[in-house]
């Protein structure tokens, strides 16, 4: 099976992952059809820290000013709180605090412009796969002939390997604040972990991962458990209501045909303890769309050779970020090992500095 660029591209959801890949494919002149099931601008739950390690491929495709004219803002120090102590974790080069609503909304434009055929609101409901072609089944009835499905939903659910596995008995939440915080913060709670980024301008974002039966506890009350963990926290500063999902984590899992690939989310996900799903999402996108791009111009697009090359560089990438990530977490969450983390850590940076990097905060090295 060859794919080429008469063949459709239709990519299943409108998040980093799937704008990116949209917009690497459209820049070069692919036929691109995006199904997107939200109404954007829309809240998300995220933290909306962005790795340095995605600072500059966030760079390109959304411009320094642009993102700071849509509310970003510079995150130059991440801190890791217990109690009143502190460590810092360095951030080698710069990250980016985002709010979700603003940064969908603007990828999608971009995709848009380079020539991405966005249908939206419009949930896939479905797709049936054979040799020679994939077949997109819409909500509004439609169905769409396409050479290769994208799937960039977060889950995966329409791919022939169904849905990445979720973190059983966890779930997130999030809300907007007006509240100035100063970089990114996330506090060891007992079973939980709170994070806080700030905008500037007065505005923030707190997310929280936390077991649900926390949750059952606080009868659903989300402010009252957002005390309980971290009680400076105060209702009045909340801008709108809470939203909430389960957590992905899940390690790669490569596509169950060869008219489909999975990117983002949907391929792989890590525990969001550190700004690294927003950066793996868009790096998947845009290195997915160069890939095919690439492999078409020299004429080897069979996709037993993108697709191969593909999971392994994902594969590579995940395999310090995983580990470094989930450890994270279940230290965060257990308050005996914090502590004992906090003892072994004390002054010696060097160990901070190696998770950091581990789990892909290192980022490139500044260039001013
Ligand atoms: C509580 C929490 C906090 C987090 N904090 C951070 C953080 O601070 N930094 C970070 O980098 N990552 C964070 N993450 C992870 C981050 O949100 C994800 O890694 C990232 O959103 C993945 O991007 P994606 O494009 O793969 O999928 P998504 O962002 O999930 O986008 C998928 C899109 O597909 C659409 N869609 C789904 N199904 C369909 C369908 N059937 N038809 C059409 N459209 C569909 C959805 O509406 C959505 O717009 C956090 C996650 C959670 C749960």
């Amino acid at each position: 099976m060859i794919l080429d660029q008469s063949a459709r591209i239709v990519i299943i959801g409108a998040g980093p992952a799937g704008c990116s890949a949209a917009i690497a494919l459209a820049s070069a002149g692919w036929r691109v059809t995006i199904f997107e099931r939200a109404v954007f601008p829309r809240t998300k739950p995220c933290g909306e820290f962005i790795s340095p390690a995605a600072t500059r491929l966030l760079e390109r495709l959304i411009p320094r000013p642009r993102l700071i004219a849509i509310g970003g803002a510079p995150a130059r120090s991440m801190l890791l709180e217990r109690g009143s102590g502190t460590l810092r974790a360095p951030l080698r080069s710069s990250a980016w605090a985002v709010p979700r609503s603003a940064l969908d909304h603007e990828l999608l434009r971009r995709a848009r412009e380079a020539g991405a055929h966005v249908v939206q609101p419009s949930a896939v409901l479905g797709v049936g796969y054979s040799a020679h072609r994939a077949l997109v089944r819409v909500a509004d009835g439609r169905e769409v002939s396409c050479g290769l499905v994208v799937h960039a939903d977060g889950t995966g659910r329409h791919d022939p390997r169904g849905p990445v596995a979720m973190a059983p008995g966890w779930i997130g939440i999030k809300c907007h604040v007006r509240r100035m915080f100063e970089g990114v913060r996330i506090r060891a709670c007992r079973g939980a972990y709170v994070g806080t980024i700030g905008f500037g301008g007065n505005r923030g974002t707190i997310a929280i991962a936390v077991r649900s039966a926390w949750l059952g506890a606080h009868r659903g009350d989300l402010d009252a458990l957002a005390r309980t963990l971290w009680p400076e926290f105060d209702p009045r500063w909340r801008e709108g209501e809470w939203t909430s999902c389960g957590i992905a984590r899940s390690r790669y899992v490569g596509s169950g045909h060869p008219r489909s690939i999975r990117i983002g989310n949907a391929a792989a996900a890590v525990d969001p303890i550190g700004g690294e799903g927003i950066g793996l999402a868009l790096w998947s996108g845009d290195f997915l769309g160069r890939l095919i791009v690439e492999s078409c111009a020299i004429d080897d697009c069979s996709p037993d050779t993108w697709q191969q090359r593909f999971a392994r560089e994902f594969r590579r990438r995940l395999r310090l970020r995983s580990p470094a990530c989930r450890m994270a977490a279940e230290v965060l969450v257990r308050p005996m090992a914090t502590r004992a983390f906090w003892s072994m850590v004390g002054a010696r940076t060097a160990l901070v500095r190696a998770w950091s990097s581990a789990s892909g905060k290192a980022g490139p090295r500044p260039t001013n």
